[in-house]
């Protein structure tokens, strides 16, 4: 069996960046399940996935535009303090949900300056090349169910 849309796809991952830096890793934890052709992970992975068969270990490196996308200057904003009602210090570092006008997603505060608050939408990993050393751990096909919902159920699923 090989990886096509729809297979049910276990794998174990090294994430890193141009600079050998680890980012994220499953080795250790729980290995990654995820539905092949359903967008649930990066695009340029999902690519380099497709026609693997379990026991494949294999390294990619994937550009920006296929991760998390280039970094977008039109993602930063200056808002006002009064945006964030009811918090009583706002810090750089800080994140939160909010809807802004590229649509909702996660902010960090980058620059406070008196009621000038700095908020940047882009993904923390946005603009980087990632490198991923993966190993395909197990396939199955998914589920008629699985399909409809477009991701794995199993440990870990809400309904
Ligand atoms: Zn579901």
């Amino acid at each position: 069996m090989q990886i096509a849309d729809n297979t049910a796809v276990t794998i174990h991952y090294t994430l890193s960046n141009d600079a050998g830096e680890v980012i994220d890793s499953s080795i250790g934890e729980e290995a990654l399940v995820y539905l092949h052709g359903a967008g649930n992970i990066i695009s340029g992975l999902e690519k380099a996935l497709q026609g693997k068969a379990a026991g494949d270990k294999f390294n990619v490196r994937i550009g920006a535009e296929d991760a998390y996308g280039e970094y977008s200057d039109e993602m930063v904003q200056v808002i006002s303090r009064e945006m964030f009602e009811g918090i009583d210090t706002v810090e750089v570092g800080m994140q939160f949900h909010a809807d802004v006008s590229y649509g909702p997603g996660v902010v960090t505060v980058v620059n406070v300056d008196g009621d000038d608050i700095t908020i940047d939408g882009n993904h923390p990993l946005a603009g980087e090349a990632l490198t991923f050393e993966v190993e395909v751990v197990d396939l199955r096909p998914a589920t008629e169910e699985e399909i409809k919902h477009g991701h794995i159920h199993g440990a870990g699923c809400d309904h």
